[in-house]
């Protein structure tokens, strides 16, 4: 492994080639949010171009099967009363969380797509594919002081393909996750199984297993400033009620947080809380998030509708608040330092981007194992195509 910019000459080497600076990329992306400050890039209205499902057992299925519906408890007048402990660890089945998925289950459906994507059959060569969770990490990156993160990129047939790496810090955190942690992220799911229904127009069924194998992940297609993109966002449910049935306007998420009972709690909540709840929301065009606020006893009392283009009012005038010119600023500009970077189209390349509170995000340059995270069976299949190109669909396809 070699890291980007050990290499370099002394100063005076480098005044004396200043076509070096020309040639090479930036070896370093600042992430200071003053440096982001500016007017909103371009973002194209995502669309979804489809969906898949991951079954009991995390297996793939190209189809909407583990979608589930809205089903809020009536308003009439009476408060919710979600025990969200309830089934904590009896009906709990949680994911394997050693097993590292990279974009696999993306990637089968990019692989049975392929054929027939909108923008023509050249459009995913220009394109960024990656989960929406590592975009919105990057989103949020400008006003994080918690969490660092490394993002492994690769280019192949010309797309740019981005994958997130587990950290040693986020092992260790997931390795020693205390009991307690362990439950409220169990209570989170437990919140989704109160308010949604398997069918449109059914009941929730609160005495089930809350099994997080179970997805269902939507497959958009946006654009930020010059960069077109693919990727894939877990959704929690479709609202049948919803002014549009077209998605993803019909979606909502489902999140819960502590009751509020101070204006410093407020204030928190919108300045760390809301900016996580926006960029995960607004990347995909989930135009609502519904949050059930638990007491101290893990009870949701209390439900709120944020709307994700609202959510910024909450901090527009607070001077430590978030912006979000900002966060789709540095995320445009991390894309173009990575397309930049990554010049190769070698799918057994990586080069590897992390980042650490304080610090700008470096790279460093890979091969192969451990790092290398397109599979044998994707490559193959696109390098097939390339020899032996589909035949176009006759009507009758
Ligand atoms: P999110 O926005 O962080 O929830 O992530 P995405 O919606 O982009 O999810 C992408 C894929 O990763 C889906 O198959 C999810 O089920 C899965 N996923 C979501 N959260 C986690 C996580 O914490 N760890 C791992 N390994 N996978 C996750
Ligand atoms: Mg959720």
């Amino acid at each position: 492994m070699e890291s980007r910019g050990t290499k370099r000459g002394a100063g005076k080497i480098e005044e004396a080639e200043p076509w070096n600076k020309l040639l090479l990329p930036a070896s370093s992306l600042p992430t200071d949010p003053a440096l982001y400050v500016g007017p909103f890039p371009f973002y194209r209205r995502p669309s979804e171009l489809g969906c898949f499902s991951l079954d009991a057992q995390r297996q793939y299925h190209g189809d909407a099967r583990a979608l589930r519906y809205y089903c809020p408890p009536p308003t009439n007048g009476q408060s919710p009363n979600f025990d969200l402990r309830d089934g904590y660890p009896d009906r709990y089945r949680p994911r394997d969380e050693e097993v590292q998925e990279r974009l696999d289950h993306l990637l089968c459906w990019v692989l049975e797509h392929r054929g027939r994507l909108e923008g023509g059959p050249g459009w995913l060569a220009g394109a960024i594919v990656t989960w929406r969770g590592h975009l919105t990490k990057l989103l949020t990156t400008p006003y994080e002081r918690q969490e660092g993160w490394q993002l492994a990129a690769s280019r192949f047939q010309g797309t740019l393909y981005l994958s997130e790496v587990e950290t040693p810090a986020a092992r260790v955190q997931r390795l020693t996750r205390p009991p307690v942690l362990q439950e409220l992220m169990y209570m989170g799911y437990k919140f989704e199984q109160y308010m949604c229904a398997d069918k449109p127009g059914g009941s929730t069924d609160p005495s089930g297993e809350v099994n997080t194998n179970v997805a269902f992940c939507s497959v958009l297609r946006s654009r930020l400033g010059n960069h077109p993109l693919l990727f894939s966002g877990e959704v929690d449910c479709i609202d049948p009620q919803a002014p549009t049935t077209q998605p993803p306007t019909c979606y909502v998420e489902l999140k819960t947080s502590k009751e509020m009972h101070s204006p410093g709690q407020r204030k928190s909540f919108y300045r760390r809380k809301l900016l996580k709840w926006w960029a995960q929301s607004f990347l995909p065009g989930v135009p609502n998030v519904v949050a059930g606020f638990r007491n101290p006893e893990g009870f949701v009392c209390s439900l709120k509708t944020f709307r994700t283009m609202e959510m910024f009012e909450y901090v527009r005038n607070d001077r430590d608040g978030w912006n979000p010119s900002v966060c789709m600023n540095f995320c445009a500009a991390f894309l173009s330092f990575a397309q930049n970077t990554v010049v190769q189209d070698d799918p057994r390349l990586v080069y590897l981007f992390s980042w650490e509170p304080g610090s700008p995000v470096t790279v460093s340059e890979h091969r192969d194992a451990p790092h290398a995270f397109l599979p044998t069976w994707y490559v193959e299949a696109m390098t097939q195509d390339l020899l032996s190109p589909p035949k176009t669909p006759s009507p009758k396809d």
